[in-house]
Parts: structure tokens; C-alpha cells; sequence
């Protein structure tokens, strides 16, 4: 149990229009941080109001990017309750990333406390308009002031908030995504699985490419063969042939989703095919030449389900099921949005207050 500090600020910003959110622009008031120091371990909790924060220009973050993110969101029921969605996957895979990046473990009851008390203070900061929530941005950085590369000693954890909007301002749309064949996000043995800056560091190049030819999206072949389909974007991907629904299997370069997690359950439950394994990108083709690939989708957090409805491989265009969104896609996606905010009856025991 956390021994948190508060200092309150009396000086509270104007809440933007709730009705008219971006992503990710707008902070609320305040701020929890703790540090870390060796042999002392994480200490100092605290709620302090929303600032910059000063570092040394030597702290290894910024030189070797020793840090790790996670991204959540917390929704306001209509008879005012606060929803978190399985808040227990991302504080488990915070330490899973932890692990990977030698960043030291957090205690994940310390972490979920830290999470909710956070959001008590912010309460008036979430949004309820359709599509709307409070996105939950925690993260750690290492900021031992050092040239060199090793573990840090020292680092911040911190957790930040913002309200955000509908993703889908007109319903949910689907996205033309290029099939990259020259650049990788990732490689087993590598650190794909953890969710840290460095892959996104990554991509970056891939999807400006992507953008330039008036895709939205990358979808990322595997890093060795360039055969195997991996992700879409930042997002765990999803593919329907004929009748059975099937994702890449985690082998160390994949991000393993809440998101993806739930789909597979809430397929499970329904009794509809779905299976974990290596697929590639011309099994895809093969199937859409046959007229068996009947829908494909992106998941996680942000979007929650992202439909493709384009996919273009080496020149080769493939569009599917007619760029509209499939039956199996918006029952996932209205089956979960409706667990987040309370419309739908919680028969998984996902939603946390
Ligand atoms: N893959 C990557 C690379 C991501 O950044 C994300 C977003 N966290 C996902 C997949 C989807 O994960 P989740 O469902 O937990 O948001």
C-alpha cells in the first residue's frame, strides 16, 4: 500500500470541449510520480499538479530510450460509476516489459492503486460523450545521469491523463493499409513484445512511407523471411477465412494485447473458430483470389476494432469485404465498447471499478 502525498493545485485548468476531443493533446491538473533508487527501491509516491519535469541532460533515457510505456482508459458509467478495462493485463505487462528492458519490477498492487487514486483526484476530467474517455498514459524512465550503456539505477515512474475523443467520428471506418515489405518493427529476440519507445522509434519511417502512397496504416511482415504477418500498425491484427478467425501467433516480436486477448475470448465464447498460429501473407491472398477471406481487423486500446478494408502487397490490391465493416467485427466492437462503459452486461468480469 502506497503512502501517497498529495499536493493539490488550487489553480485548475478549463476543461476543454468534451464534445470536440483530439488524441492525446489535452492534460488534466495533476500528476503521480515515484522514484526509484537503488537499495532503496520505488519511494516518494505522489499526486503533484501537471508540470514539466527537469532532468539532467546526461539521464540515459535520453540516450540509450531505457523506458517503458503502457496505455489504458477509464470511462464514466451513466450512473456515474468509473470503468477500467482488465487494468490487470497492462500492470502485469508493465513488468513484463520491465523485465525485458532491465527496468526494476513494480509492485502491481502499488501500481493499480497509484493508477486509481490518479483518476479519483482527475474524476471531473472524464469525458461521457459516445466514444469519449480518459486515456491513461503510465510510464517509466531511467535517469541515472551517465554516458555509457548499462542499466540505470535510477528512474521516474509516472502516470499521466488525458480526455480524449471519439476515434471514430463517423462510425466506424475502414482503413487501406500498406503490406510493408522493406522496413520491420521487429524481430524474436528482440524487444517487440515489450511495449517500449524503442519500437515505435521504429516504425516511424515505414508509416510516413505508408502516408506518402495514401495508406493509413503498416502492416508488419516478420523480420526474417518477410512472410509471416505480424501487426497493423500499433495494433494486433486479425484475419476471417472462411469461417475461422485467425491471429499471428506471440513468438517475442508481437505485442500481446488486452485487446487481442479479449477478441480471442469473446470468440471463444461465441463458438465462432478462432486460432492462434503463423500466417502468411500470401495464405491471405490465396484466400482472397478463393473469396474465403471474409474480414480483417486491427485491435487495441485506442480504436478498440479497426477494420481493414484495403490491403495492398508489392502493387497487388486487395480489397475486403467491400470496404465495408464485417458482422463479427462490430459485434466485437460493440460487445466490448459496451463492457467499457457499462451498456452490456459484464459476463467476463473485465470491467474494474
Ligand atoms: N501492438 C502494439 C505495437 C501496440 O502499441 C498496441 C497498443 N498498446 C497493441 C498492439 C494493442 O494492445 P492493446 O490491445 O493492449 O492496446
Amino acid at each position: 500500500m502506497l503512502n501517497i502525498k498529495y499536493e493539490l493545485t488550487k489553480d485548475l485548468k478549463q476543461k476543454p470541449d468534451f464534445n470536440n476531443l483530439g488524441f492525446g493533446t489535452k492534460f488534466t491538473d495533476h500528476m503521480f510520480i515515484m522514484d526509484y533508487t537503488e537499495g532503496k527501491g520505488w519511494h516518494d509516491p505522489r499526486i503533484v499538479p501537471y508540470q514539466p519535469i527537469s532532468l539532467d541532460p546526461s539521464a540515459m533515457v535520453f540516450h540509450y530510450g531505457q523506458e517503458m510505456f503502457e496505455g489504458m482508459k477509464a470511462y464514466k458509467t451513466e450512473d456515474d460509476r468509473v470503468l477500467l478495462f482488465r487494468p490487470e493485463k497492462n500492470i502485469h505487462r508493465t513488468n513484463v516489459t520491465n523485465e525485458r528492458l532491465c527496468i526494476p519490477q513494480i509492485d502491481e498492487d502499488d501500481m493499480f492503486q497509484a493508477i486509481n487514486d490518479l483518476i479519483k483526484v482527475e474524476k471531473d476530467w472524464i469525458p461521457t460523450p459516445k466514444g469519449t474517455s480518459l486515456y491513461i498514459r503510465p510510464f517509466i524512465i531511467a535517469t541515472d545521469p551517465f554516458l555509457g550503456v548499462r542499466a540505470s539505477n535510477s528512474y521516474m515512474f509516472m502516470v499521466i491523463l488525458c480526455p480524449v475523443g471519439a476515434y471514430y467520428k463517423e462510425g466506424i471506418n475502414p482503413v487501406k493499409i500498406w503490406v510493408e515489405t522493406e522496413y520491420v518493427r521487429a524481430v524474436k529476440g528482440g524487444i517487440g513484445f515489450a511495449k517500449t519507445g524503442g519500437n515505435y522509434a521504429a516504425s516511424i519511417k515505414a508509416q510516413m512511407k505508408a502516408k506518402e502512397r495514401g495508406y493509413s496504416q503498416v502492416l508488419w511482415l516478420d523480420g526474417v523471411e518477410r512472410k509471416y504477418v505480424e501487426e497493423v500498425g500499433t495494433m494486433n491484427v486479425f484475419f476471417k477465412i472462411d469461417g475461422e478467425v485467425i491471429t499471428p501467433s506471440l513468438e517475442g516480436s508481437i505485442l500481446a494485447g488486452v485487446t487481442r486477448d479479449s477478441v480471442i475470448e469473446l470468440l471463444k465464447s461465441w463458438n465462432i473458430p478462432v486460432s492462434e498460429r503463423k500466417l502468411s501473407i500470401e495464405e491471405i491472398y490465396a484466400a482472397a483470389e478463393e473469396g474465403k477471406l471474409e474480414e480483417a481487423f486491427g485491435t487495441g486500446t485506442a480504436a478498440v476494432i479497426s477494420p481493414i478494408g484495403e490491403l495492398n502487397y508489392d502493387g497487388r490490391v486487395i480489397s475486403i469485404n467491400d470496404g465495408k465493416i464485417g458482422e463479427v467485427s462490430q459485434k466485437i466492437y460493440d460487445t466490448i465498447t459496451g463492457i467499457q462503459t457499462g451498456h452490456v452486461e459484464d459476463t467476463y468480469g473485465w470491467a474494474k471499478e
